[in-house]
């Protein structure tokens, strides 16, 4: 069984963790199989080889307890809508059928999340089509959320992360190379602190926005059926 509840996809390898680390934890233990794609490998970031960063994805993917983490491998500061590009996207879709699939958000300052965003969610479109050939049969991704990373906006999904931010933050800190300063590295906002500091305190704005200590916001952009307007009552109150 290759299926997937959860594909979370980043262009690089701590995208994920930093936007939905505690999300992935918590499904995971919640006993939903979770997986993670990275598009690159992170060459082209100013400390770390992709070899170091190879290593570094392995051992967070294994703090979060995913079940698999992917690298396609595309070239980092080169993801493009090609046709090529496209259809080994669309093949990692239709190979483990994901009911929910993260992408970064659209609109993120780096061009590099954007053009993920793009290729992913151009892909999700391309799998569900009879006619686009591929190994593996069509697949309709039900549902496509957009997490944050360096940007954000009210989010209209709200997952709380009690319980695992210790998870999430040990994750991201397996990334060696990007999130601890050393002689001989560059100083980044990565490793100087700053972006942590971001990435806490928003999620404890997110967890506000639910009476929760601390939380992670993601995007649907599209109405919500529900056949039961019972079943939007929080089971623990508000
Ligand atoms: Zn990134």
């Amino acid at each position: 069984m290759s299926g997937l509840d959860i594909l979370a996809c980043g262009a690089h390898p701590d995208d994920v963790e930093l936007g939905a680390g505690g999300s992935l934890a918590r499904h995971a233990a919640l006993g939903y199989r979770v997986g993670i794609l990275d598009l690159t490998r992170g060459e082209m970031a100013n400390n770390g080889t992709a070899e170091e960063r190879d290593g570094e994805a392995k051992h967070a993917g294994e703090i979060l307890d995913v079940s698999v983490r992917l690298n396609l491998g595309l070239p980092d500061r080169g993801i493009r809508l090609t046709d090529e590009a496209l259809a080994k996207v669309v093949a990692v879709i239709r190979k483990y059928r994901p009911r929910v699939l993260l992408v970064p958000y659209s609109r993120d300052t780096h061009p590099d999340h954007r053009a993920a965003y793009v290729l992913l969610e151009e892909a999700k479109f391309s799998a569900a089509l009879a006619k686009f050939e591929g190994d593996h049969p069509p697949y309709r991704v039900p549902v496509l959320l957009q997490y944050f990373i360096n940007n954000d906006e009210r989010p209209d999904v709200v997952v709380p992360t009690e319980g695992y931010i210790e998870r999430k933050m040990a994750a991201i800190r397996a990334h060696r190379s990007q999130f601890l300063y050393e002689p001989g590295r560059l100083r980044t906002p990565l490793n100087d602190g700053s972006l942590l500091r971001k990435i806490v305190a928003r999620d404890r704005y997110f967890g506000s926005l639910i009476g929760s200590e601390s939380a992670e916001g993601f995007l649907w952009g599209a109405p919500r059926r529900t056949e039961d307007l019972l079943g939007l009552v929080y089971k623990g109150g508000s």
